[in-house]
């Protein structure tokens, strides 16, 4: 059923619209905020096809990190050192403006650390990691807040795999991703933004001087500019741009009593990962083991993965205790053949703010800046981030 606009919502809501940024998650929200912060007169929309968020920002793990070794050493062979440690620099950049935005409280920050995990069959990757932690170490020291940024551990107190290696990272935290959500569109609503959800972007085109929109089944606006974070589903709206969607599996258990450790855990390259939800355990990813099925931009779940997480909590981290599954979902990540970011416009008045990997809680405040900063025409804050018209294939 195609249910048109009234005369009054479509003069309400949708015309004159300066800006019509599509995707509320942390990207398209940030994106939001900084506009308005530069330009407060702006009218601005931000509008979003599912009820929250349908891809990753409400989904998510909620790890305020920059990247475990073993994920930072093959950013390095993949983009080269100064960028790979430009990276990291972002992110916590990126986490420090989101944190300043909207205050620890409502984030639910807590600076818990964060480890990554080496099993007995990992002792190779423990290994290269351990010889390259020093240069490692090095390039991070005026990055991050810490020095040395990761230095080898052992699993404390209550913890099942005695004889795990741990290289710990004290500057990472952990959040509650659906509270960032709902205080960016706060931030966002209370600064004049519409933000509104259950509304698809079907179409656009480029018109003289705007951007023609269709809206659901055949609503059509007329904005000055358009600016796409759409992440992991941009292929759907403009499939020019080198992004490819990911799924990620998630599973949270029932509460269990006695728990006694915290922190945000990584495994193989941040392929898996862990971490406590209050008296809960939440465990996500090891999209690596099944490639074929979870290279898809569709949720849903994959119950060989979710088998396998189950399996490997119980074995490695929670045996002989009382626990169940009680949920699980799915995500969509944005990715490409590095972890860097694309920001750039695909058209005179269509911008694209994509493509945030697996750090995108630490990164997508710096990239709503970044296309904040585009759409304004002021000075590019990372240039290198640009794609310019000639790398559209
Ligand atoms: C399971 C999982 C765990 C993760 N864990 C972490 C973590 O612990 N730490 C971390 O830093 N990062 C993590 N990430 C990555 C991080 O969540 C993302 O990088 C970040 O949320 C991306 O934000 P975004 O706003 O760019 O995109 P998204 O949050 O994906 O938002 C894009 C939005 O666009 C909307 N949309 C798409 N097409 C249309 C359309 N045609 N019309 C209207 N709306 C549309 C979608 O509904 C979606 O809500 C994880 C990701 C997943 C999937």
């Amino acid at each position: 059923m195609v249910m048109n606009w009234s005369f009054w919502e479509k003069d309400t809501w949708w015309e004159n619209l300066d800006v019509l940024i599509v995707g509320a998650g942390i990207t398209g929200l940030s994106t939001a905020i900084s506009l308005k912060e530069a330009k407060p007169r702006l009218r601005i929309a931000v509008v979003d096809r599912n009820t929250w968020t349908g891809g990753a920002s409400t989904r998510n793990a909620g790890f305020a990190c920059f990247g475990s070794p073993t994920e930072l050493l093959a950013n390095e062979k993949q983009m080269g050192r100064d960028a790979m440690l430009q990276l990291v620099e972002r992110r916590y950049q990126g986490l420090l403006l989101l944190r300043t935005r909207i205050g620890d409280a409502a984030l639910r920050f807590a600076p818990c650390g964060g480890h990554e995990i080496f099993l007995a069959e990992d002792g190779p990757a423990y290994q290269e990691c351990l010889g390259a932690l020093d240069g490692l170490n090095q390039g991070l020291k005026d990055i991050l807040p810490y020095s040395p940024a990761f230095f080898p551990s052992k699993p404390g107190l209550g913890w099942a795999w005695g004889d795990a290696k741990l290289i710990s990272a004290p500057a990472e935290g952990r959040i509650h991703p659906g509270r960032m959500v709902e205080a960016l569109a706060t931030m966002a609503t209370s600064k004049g933004v519409l933000v509104a959800t259950g509304v698809k972007v079907s179409r656009w085109w480029d018109a003289d001087d705007h951007v023609k929109v269709v809206i659901g089944e055949g609503n059509e606006v007329s904005v000055g500019q358009l600016i796409l974070t759409t992440n992991g589903f941009t292929p759907e709206l403009f499939p020019q741009l080198p992004v490819q969607p990911g799924r990620n599996q998630v599973l949270i258990t029932t509460p269990i009593g006695g728990l006694t450790w915290d922190g945000c855990f990584h495994y193989q390259q941040g392929y898996g990962y862990l971490r406590r939800v209050g008296d809960r355990v939440l465990i996500g990813g090891f999209r690596h083991l099944d490639r074929e099925r979870e290279s898809t931009g569709v949720l849903g779940e994959n119950e060989d993965l979710i088998n396998h997480m189950k399996a490997w909590l119980s074995e490695n981290i929670l045996p002989a205790r009382g626990w169940e599954v009680e949920m699980t979902w799915s995500g969509i990540l944005g990715l490409g053949d590095t972890p860097a970011p694309l920001l750039g416009h695909v058209s005179n008045r269509v911008i694209a703010a994509v493509r945030l990997g697996g750090m995108g809680v630490a990164l997508g405040s710096l990239l709503g800046q970044g296309a904040a900063m585009l759409a304004l025409e002021k000075e590019l804050l990372f240039p290198d981030w640009y794609f310019g018209a000639s790398s559209l294939s």
